[in-house]
């Protein structure tokens, strides 16, 4: 997916000097304002303060089983791609207390979990993540599955969105239909331009409230030529996808290759570690454990991320239904890519290449499924000639 032209839509230049403005009335308004920091050897996401929290001057390079930051040759604010972390960290933390038990005579009290209030602010939402946080929206805001804690984390969160100025040798999102350029969803949008002495940001509202932020700090209207080296950024980017996912007609592809040797190859490299599901910003799996203190007074239960790749995740009265990790890798990867789409109208991965990059051995999920493909001559032909493409349920807002 090429960038979609910037003409029609007003543009806003704010400079680089006015960041901390920027990020000092979301502070002013309420805001717990979060994003990228370098932290543990790794772009992460904390609380942020000032312009000078963010990774000032710093890029990553990123492989199969391999992530190591590096020095810039200039100043730029978001000049990396993602980290291991994504904006599930806030939206559906790894661990959760959701009410503790204290003990009143013969019985117990139930005390829940009063959430303080928590109106985030994201800094530097990639369009990736941006579609990761709208997938998880359609499931925890209402249905079946709607979610207390995760409406009361999202209802009023704030996000700005940076477009990416550069792709990682693990991103796909091109073929995804999931980014560069973030499309949707965001109150404010921002491309980052160094271009000769100057460094700024060309800027799209997307909400009122977005209007109203940007408003309060000095900015201007967008000329043809910042309008162009802004377009001109995404377009790069859009340029250097380090993988493509061929997703022609793949969910009927895997649900016809369940028993498809490359199962048997995977499991031989997989070491089921739940990395892969850890750093996926739509892998959203708990369980939940109750703990209690020696004296007996006191009991919580906690929430905790969970992942299909542990023994005891599909452990039913008597053992575990998926005892072997060609099993648990099919059940991940299927789901990601295949069963996903029947569950939720769209496809469970986003492109944003941190399953790979976080694999301790290097598996890739486009390379399992081209090789699944390669396998399949007859499929591809048939679907090259208009069927389903998974990429069209990456539909704006979804
Ligand atoms: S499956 Fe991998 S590439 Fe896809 S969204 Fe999850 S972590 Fe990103
Ligand atoms: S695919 Fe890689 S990250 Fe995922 S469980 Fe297997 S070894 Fe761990």
């Amino acid at each position: 997916m090429m960038a979609p032209s910037s003409e029609n839509k007003e543009h806003f230049v704010l400079e680089r000097e006015y960041f901390q403005k920027l990020l000092d009335t979301l502070i002013q308004r309420g805001y717990r304002v979060v994003g990228p920091t370098v932290g543990e050897g790794a772009i992460v996401y904390t609380k942020l303060n000032s312009v000078a929290d963010l990774p000032i001057g710093w890029t990553d390079e990123q492989d199969g089983g391999a992530y190591r930051l590096k020095k810039r040759d200039d100043q730029s604010l978001f000049g990396y791609v993602v980290g291991p972390q994504s904006w599930k960290k806030f939206l559906l933390p790894s661990a959760l207390r959701l009410w503790q038990a204290k003990r009143v005579g013969k019985s117990f009290q139930i005390i829940p979990e009063d959430e303080k209030s928590q109106k985030f602010a994201f800094v530097g939402v990639r369009s990736c993540d941006m579609h990761a946080i709208a997938i998880q929206d359609k499931i925890f805001m209402n249905g079946q599955y709607g979610d207390s804690h995760y409406k009361s984390r999202r209802a009023d969160a704030f996000i700005l969105a940076v477009n990416c100025g550069k792709a990682g040798g693990t991103c796909f999102c091109v073929s995804m239909n999931t980014g560069p350029k973030t499309t949707f969803g965001f109150d404010l949008a921002m491309t980052e331009v160094l271009e000769g002495n100057r460094h700024y940001f060309v800027a799209e509202t997307g909400t009122e409230l977005g209007a109203e932020i940007l408003h309060t700090t000095p900015h201007k209207k967008a000329n043809k030529e910042e309008i162009f080296y802004a377009d001109d950024v995404i377009k790069k980017t859009a340029g250097q996808m380090g993988r493509s996912m061929d997703t022609t007609d793949i969910k009927n592809l895997l649900y016809k290759n369940y028993e498809h040797p490359r199962w048997d190859n995977v499991a031989e490299r997989c070491l089921a570690c739940a990395n892969c599901t850890l750093v996926c910003p739509t892998c959203f799996c708990t369980t939940v454990e109750d703990v209690t203190d020696l004296t007996g007074e006191h009991a919580e239960r906690w929430r905790k991320l969970d992942s299909c790749f542990t023994m005891d995740f599909s452990y039913i009265h008597g053992g575990s239904v998926r005892s072997s990790t060609k099993a648990r890798y099919r059940q991940w990867m299927t789901h990601k890519i295949a069963t996903w789409i029947d569950q939720f109208g769209t496809s469970g991965c986003v492109g944003c290449g941190r399953c790979i990059t976080w694999c301790p051995v290097a598996i890739d999920i486009t390379e399992e499924a081209r090789a699944i493909r390669e396998s399949e001559p007859n499929l591809k032909r048939e679907t090259a000639e208009g069927a389903e493409k998974t990429t069209h349920n990456h539909k704006e807002g979804i």
